[in-house]
């Protein structure tokens, strides 16, 4: 759901060098640089400013070893097609990333992931101009601060426009599986180690069957996924609200996160729940708030927050929207 600006620049050249970021009154500005739109949330007004939208393709491989190779792949690339690519190569450590919407260049924002596997996992360095500095940076993976759902670059959104990410990628079979979910799906256990092609193909199947392949032209298709991050949980919340039936789980980082999809059900919303004028929860999975004829990006926003509120009175566990709000805000 992306923002009108006032102009829109779709940047090629992969190094940067010829972005000066200085306006005509030379003040350095920077862009708010886009993918594909699906994880923000663009206000009414839209954005002041130069929109950068990122369309550049391309994967370059390079020989690590006998086992491994490096992928530098453009930012604009779609992530969906980059895991395709990789299937078809038999190369994991990216597997379970099949069916995320967006380009390469957001992945690792929010450190994307899903099924027990995250960019993180896979991620040796990217390149991105630092507008602070007005140059091209190579950050090695450990430098952009990944974690659950979170990086440096979210946190600090007009710095950079991330350019290319490199990922090794080993010839070997699937990590092995850690999400019992996946592994209920793959008829496996947990640990259980399988093709590459064979996860991929388990995780598009379960992310259809649970509502979370995005449909352009279906009635869901103005969303923006999962609206609420997993909340993080103290060890007597997670005791108190797993006994009651929430799925509780240990991220990457080690934070116990509780179901933001169990806590609004739990609430009393339901797939097909209408929120407001045009705004309504999906019709497969009520983590999802869907836009018809009639919403608008303010109304969405209080729906958020009419939730995140209606949550925390029943549980007393906040939820944070996981979508970033772009533009100006009243
Ligand atoms: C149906 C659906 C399912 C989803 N499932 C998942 C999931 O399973 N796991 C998950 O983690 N996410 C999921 N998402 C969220 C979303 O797909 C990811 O966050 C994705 O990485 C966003 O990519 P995008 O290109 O659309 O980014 P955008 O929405 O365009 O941008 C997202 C953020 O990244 C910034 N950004 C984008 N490109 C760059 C760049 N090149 N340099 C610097 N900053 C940049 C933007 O300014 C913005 O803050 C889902 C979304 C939908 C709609």
């Amino acid at each position: 759901m992306a923002p009108p600006a006032t102009s829109c620049r779709s940047p090629t050249p992969t190094t940067g060098s010829n972005w000066s970021g200085r306006s005509a009154t030379g003040r350095r500005t920077s862009p708010l640089t886009l993918g594909h739109g699906s994880n923000v949330i663009a206000s009414d007004t839209g954005h002041e400013g130069t929109v950068a939208v990122m369309n550049t393709r391309g994967i370059t491989v390079k020989r690590v070893n006998d086992d491994t190779v490096a992928a530098t792949v453009q930012a604009g690339h779609p992530l969906a097609d980059l895991v395709q690519w990789a299937t078809a190569e038999h190369l994991a450590g990216i597997e379970c990333l099949a069916g995320i919407p967006g380009t390469v260049g957001a992945a690792p924002v929010q450190n994307a992931g899903a099924y027990g596997q995250q960019v993180s996992d896979a991620l040796d360095h990217l390149t991105a101009w630092d507008w602070d500095m007005g140059r091209l940076r190579t950050l090695p993976a450990q430098a952009c601060r990944l974690r659950h759902r979170d990086s440096r670059f979210k946190n600090d959104p007009c710095r950079w426009t991330i350019l290319t990410a490199t990922f090794h990628l080993t010839r070997s079979p699937a990590a092995p599986i850690t999400y019992q979910p996946l592994a209920d799906e793959l008829g496996v256990h947990v640990g259980a180690r399988l093709p590459v092609a064979e996860v991929t193909a388990a995780v598009l199947a379960n992310r259809h069957r649970c509502g979370l392949l995005l449909d352009p032209h279906g009635s869901d298709a103005r969303q923006a996924g999962s609206v609420f991050l997993n909340p993080p949980v103290s060890a007597a919340q997670a005791a108190r609200w797993s006994a009651a039936g929430c799925p509780v789980h240990t991220d990457s980082d080690g934070q116990l996160r509780a179901s933001a999809g169990w806590l609004l059900e739990h609430t009393g919303y339901r797939p097909g729940y209408k929120i407001a004028d045009g705004i309504r929860c999906s019709e497969r999975r009520t983590l999802t708030l869907t836009a018809h004829d009639g919403a608008t990006a303010t109304g969405f926003a209080l729906a958020l927050s009419e939730l995140s509120v209606q949550v925390e009175i029943a549980t007393g566990i906040k939820l944070r929207p996981e979508p970033t709000l772009v533009g100006a805000w009243a």
